[in-house]
């Protein structure tokens, strides 16, 4: 029998142009640039990470950023929108900071008894800060929230979620013809919420630039990953063998609603390449690109870490 599953590990995305969003993420958003490599299946892309001042899985948003990335489209059978974790007593200080920067944004709403604004990236991804009792620390420094996936027929996901992953099921919110259902992991730590909305109106979602591309739940090492495994065959999932992601190992499938879900282990982390103080300032890659180096740096635009 394995532990529940206590929530997200990371969240990827597809985005526009790197610079855009390393000024969103790093800038706008106050995330730490934790990791600079290139997208291990196609090298001539980078694959940029972000996350709180110690890398740590529940924090980790990562992005391929595709120079001539067509836009895509949030909805159905996709994850819409990723929520950072604001401590209590600190979402007005984060609309004071987006109305002093020009930033625009949504809200404050209240959902499920919470605070929380949105904001699009500058490719339209949608970012929420949620204020919530369950944020300990001092920033959107305190990492996930959850994730909105949108799915028309929830039934089977919500049972993957409840049945297989252990999550506590914590009621709905309807707003008009859409209906929130709110699933929430054992421990209540960080990522540990996942919200499921079903909108009739809602188009079916079209992977593209500012959509997100797949959700990872956490495994604590290899073993508890595999036991994941086993369990997720089980449950009739068509899963990937192990693959070694460097700071990682990843499985993945589609769940019933169609949102592609990893299982990732927390070790070995994102130090395992490079020293934690100085996390992000070089081109990472794995052993089998270090040969290419030059030719992959070469491919790559520049880009600037903002200060
Ligand atoms: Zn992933």
């Amino acid at each position: 029998m394995n532990n529940p599953m206590t929530g997200l590990h990371h969240v990827t995305a597809i985005s526009g142009g790197p610079q855009d969003n390393i000024d969103f993420m790093a800038g706008t958003l106050g995330q730490r640039f934790i990791k600079r490599t290139v997208n291990f299946d196609a090298p001539d892309t980078y694959h940029l990470y972000y996350g709180d001042s110690d890398a740590a899985p529940g924090s980790v948003m990562t992005y391929f950023p595709f120079v001539n990335a067509e836009p895509g489209r949030a909805g159905n059978g996709m994850a819409s929108a990723l929520a950072y974790a604001v401590p209590a007593g600190r979402l007005d200080a984060w609309v004071a900071r987006f109305a002093a920067a020009g930033v625009g944004f949504d809200g404050p709403h209240t959902r499920f008894g919470e605070r929380l604004i949105a904001v699009r990236a500058p490719d339209g991804l949608c970012i929420e800060l949620i204020e919530t009792a369950r944020a300990k620390g001092g920033g959107p420094d305190d990492g996930f929230h959850g994730v909105t996936l949108h799915i028309d027929r929830p039934e089977a996901t919500a049972r993957l979620l409840t049945e297989v992953f252990g999550y506590s099921n914590e009621g709905a919110e309807r707003a008009g013809m859409a209906v929130r259902r709110r699933f929430l992991a054992a421990g209540q730590g960080r990522g540990s919420v996942i919200d499921i909305v079903s909108d009739p109106s809602a188009p079916s979602g079209r992977s593209g630039a500012g959509t997100i591309h797949h959700i990872a739940f956490r495994a604590k090492d290899n073993a508890d990953q595999l036991s994941w495994r086993a369990r997720a065959m089980e449950a009739g999932m068509d899963v990937t063998p192990v693959i070694d992601r460097q700071y990682f190992n990843a499985i993945y499938f589609r769940e019933p609603g169609g949102v592609l879900f990893e299982i990732a282990t927390d070790p070995p982390g994102f130090a395992v390449d490079e020293p934690m103080e100085t996390l992000g300032q070089a081109l990472m890659l794995p052993a089998q690109y270090e040969e290419r180096r030059a030719e992959i740096e070469a491919g790559l635009p520049e880009i600037r870490v903002p200060g």
